[in-house]
């Protein structure tokens, strides 16, 4: 089993890479964005939960991400590996994440980190705004979301860092191009 972690702040292109690298290696592609979305359209009580928090821009609480982790490794025992999109967050996440793998034998394998400039993802979440009508990609929310990354999801580099799985890729030019760069790291 392969365990990645596809990082990176709003906007720089996770889900759009995740799907693709999921696709290409047939692993699971877990996005907690997603899954949260789908809790708040299907009206279910965790849904109702995360609403605001989520439209607001604001991160959702740690046990509630690590309750929905849980559940997911549990679903896709067999996996032949996994892209975590949007997951961790904070570092209390990428403890318990560690945590959670230990408890099956496996370990995160590596952390591919997509490199954007903040005046471009602020763009790219303002286009994806007007395109798909997210309710927190407002320039407030997106604002937000940003600052939200910096305090609480940045400082997981430093953490991936010092176990050594932690790589770089520029995310800006085609798609293509992006995944092949991603590709050849996973690769090597
Ligand atoms: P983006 O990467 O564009 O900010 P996501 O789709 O990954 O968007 O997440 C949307 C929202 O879902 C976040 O702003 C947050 O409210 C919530 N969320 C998703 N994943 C997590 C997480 N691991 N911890 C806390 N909140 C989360």
């Amino acid at each position: 089993m392969f365990n990645l972690i596809l990082f990176g702040p709003p906007g720089a292109g996770k889900g759009t890479q995740a799907v693709k690298i999921a696709k290409e290696y047939n692993w699971k592609h877990i996005s907690t964005g997603d899954i949260l979305r789908a809790e708040v359209s299907g009206y279910t009580p965790l849904g109702l939960k995360v609403k605001a928090m989520m439209e607001a821009g604001h991160l959702v609480p740690d046990e509630l991400l690590i309750e929905i982790m849980e559940s997911v490794f549990l679903k896709h025992q067999n996996a032949d590996g996994f892209v975590l999109d949007g997951f961790p967050r904070t570092l209390n996440q990428a403890e318990e994440l560690d945590r959670m793998l230990l408890k099956i034998g496996q370990k995160v394998d590596l952390v591919l980190a997509l490199e954007v400039e903040v005046d471009e993802l602020a763009a790219r979440l303002v286009n994806r705004a007007l395109e798909q009508g997210r309710k927190d990609d407002t320039e407030e929310v997106i604002k937000h979301r940003l600052v939200q990354y910096l305090h609480h999801t940045k400082p997981l580099v430093d953490y991936y860092k010092e176990k050594g799985t932690y790589r770089e890729v520029y995310g800006v030019g085609t798609i293509d191009n992006i995944f092949n760069q991603l590709c050849s790291v996973i690769k090597s």
